[in-house]
C-alpha cells in the first residue's frame, strides 16, 4: 500500500523509543517500530517530540493583530479594562471586511506555523457593526481550510438586550457561526452583582434553542471577595444542569474565582464538574489588578485547584497584538510558559499538564473528532524541536514540521539543520 507520509523516528509522549507513523487519506493508519511503506513523502523526525496539533480555544480573531506589529506596546498605560474596551470600539469603526479577513488569515498563518491545527475564534456581533466581522471570518475560514480548522463563536460585544440583537444572532448561526457567546460585563446596566443573570439566561436559552454549545466570558472582574452566588460560572453551571445542557458549556477567564475563599472555591468547582463545564484560562497577567497598590493581583484563575479537581482546564491566547493585549505570538508554548510562572507550575509533571492544556484539553472542549495519535485519528501533528512536553515549554521549542489533514504544511528548518550539524 502506498501512503502519503511516512514519519520516521517520531517520539510520542509516553513512548520509550521513537516509532514510525504511517499517514494516508488524512489519517494516521498505523504506528510502530520500523514501518516500511512506499510514501509520497518521508520525514525523519529524528527522535523529536511528535504531538497532535495545538488547539487554540479562545482567540479574538476578528481584532487580532490590529496593533502595530513594528512597534508593539500600548500607546499609554491604562487603569481599567473598560478603557481598553472603549479604545477597541472606537478603533473598530474604521475596520473594513478586507482588513479583518487579511488580519485573521495572517493570525491563522502565524498560529499554524507554531503548530496550531484548530482554533475557536470569538467574533463580535452587534447592531452597530452587524455581521461584518462574521462575514470576514467565514471567508477566512474557507481560505484557511486544510491548514487550520476554525470554529466561530458569535460574541455579543454590546450585550444581548439591544433591539434586534437576537435576530442578528439567529442570522449569524444561519450563515455559519458555530457556538453561542456570552459576556455579561458588556451588557449595559449589568454592573450589580446579580445583573449578569438576565444576560446569561438569554445567551443560554438561545444556545439551547439553536442546539449549539455556549462559550461564555465569565467572572472577568477581580473583586476582593466573592460569595458563591456572585460567581457567573456557578450560575451558568447550575442553569446548564437544570436545562439538561451538561457538557455543552465552556467558561473563559473565570478570574473572580481566584478571589473566592477555599470553601467557596471548592463548592464552585463542584458545580463546574457537575455541569461538565470546560474552563479556559487566559494567562495575560496584566489586565487586572491595575488599581492594587500592594499585593498586586494578576487575575489568573486557580489553575492548579481546577486541574486537581479534574476540570477540563485549557489555556488560550485570548487577545494578540490588539487594544487588550499588545503582546502575544499565537504560540501556545508561550502561553504555557507564562502560565507556568503565573500559576506556580514548575514540576516536570506540572509542565506536562500545561502541555495537555494546549493540546488534549482544548481538543475536548472543542469536541474535535479523531484528535490524538492512535491509528484512525486525524493526521494533525506538530513535531517540536524538543524531546519531551516539559522541554518543549521550557525551551520554547520551534515547530519543525506541521502536518494538517495528512499534508505537510510547514517545514521550519532548525539552525542545526540549516548548517547541517548533527
Ligand atoms: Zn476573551
Amino acid at each position: 500500500m502506498a501512503i502519503d507520509i511516512l514519519l520516521k523516528n517520531a517520539r510520542l509522549h509516553n513512548s520509550d523509543r521513537p516509532v514510525d507513523l504511517a499517514i494516508a487519506g488524512g489519517k494516521i493508519v498505523e504506528y510502530g517500530p520500523d514501518l516500511n511503506y512506499p510514501a509520497s513523502l518521508q520525514i525523519d523526525a529524528q527522535g523529536k517530540l511528535t504531538s497532535p496539533g495545538f488547539v487554540e480555544p479562545h482567540l479574538h480573531l476578528d481584532i487580532a493583530l490590529s496593533n502595530s506589529w513594528e512597534y508593539p506596546g500600548r500607546p499609554r498605560p491604562f487603569r481599567s479594562p473598560s478603557e481598553l474596551n472603549a479604545a477597541m470600539e472606537a478603533r473598530r469603526k474604521a475596520f473594513t471586511s478586507e482588513e479583518i479577513r487579511a488580519r485573521a488569515l495572517a493570525a491563522l498563518e502565524l498560529a499554524s506555523r507554531h503548530g496550531v491545527t484548530a482554533v475557536r475564534a470569538q467574533c463580535q456581533v452587534d447592531p452597530e457593526i452587524g455581521l461584518k466581522h462574521l462575514l470576514a471570518l467565514l471567508d477566512a475560514r474557507e481560505k484557511a481550510a486544510g491548514v487550520v480548522d476554525l470554529q466561530i463563536v458569535a460574541f455579543p460585544q454590546q450585550g444581548l438586550s439591544g433591539a434586534g440583537t437576537l435576530d442578528l444572532f439567529r442570522e449569524a448561526f444561519r450563515l455559519g457561526a458555530d457556538v453561542m457567546g456570552c459576556a455579561s460585563n458588556l451588557e449595559r446596566g449589568s454592573r450589580a452583582p446579580a445583573g449578569f443573570r438576565r444576560h446569561i439566561d438569554t445567551a443560554l436559552d438561545l444556545a439551547i434553542q439553536l442546539d449549539v454549545d455556549l462559550d461564555a466570558h465569565a467572572d472577568l472582574g477581580l473583586p476582593q471577595q466573592v460569595d458563591l452566588e456572585d460567581l457567573e460560572t456557578v450560575y451558568l453551571a447550575n442553569r446548564a444542569v437544570e436545562a439538561g445542557f451538561t457538557g455543552r458549556v465552556t467558561a473563559g477567564h473565570v478570574c473572580a474565582l481566584d478571589s473566592a475563599l477555599p470553601d467557596v472555591r471548592a463548592q464552585a468547582i463542584e458545580a463546574i464538574l457537575r455541569a461538565g463545564m470546560n474552563v479556559i484560562c487566559q494567562p495575560d497577567l496584566y489586565r487586572l489588578g491595575r488599581e492594587d497598590t500592594h499585593h498586586v493581583r494578576r487575575g489568573l484563575p486557580p489553575v492548579k485547584a481546577l486541574l486537581a479537581a479534574g476540570v477540563n482546564t485549557c489555556l488560550a491566547s485570548n487577545n494578540v497584538r490588539d487594544a487588550f493585549r499588545p503582546l502575544g505570538n499565537l504560540n501556545p508554548l508561550e502561553e504555557a510558559l507564562i502560565a507556568a510562572y503565573g500559576a506556580h507550575m514548575d514540576s516536570t509533571t506540572e509542565l506536562e499538564l500545561l502541555f495537555q492544556m494546549v493540546t488534549y484539553h482544548p481538543a475536548r472542549a472543542l469536541k474535535l473528532d479523531g484528535y490524538g495519535l492512535e491509528p484512525g485519528c486525524r493526521a494533525d501533528l506538530v513535531i517540536l524541536d524538543a524531546p519531551t512536553p516539559a522541554a518543549a515549554i521550557a525551551d520554547q521549542a520551534q515547530a519543525v514540521y506541521v502536518i494538517k489533514n495528512g499534508r505537510q504544511i510547514w517545514h521550519n528548518r532548525t539552525i542545526r539543520e540549516r548548517l547541517d550539524i548533527e
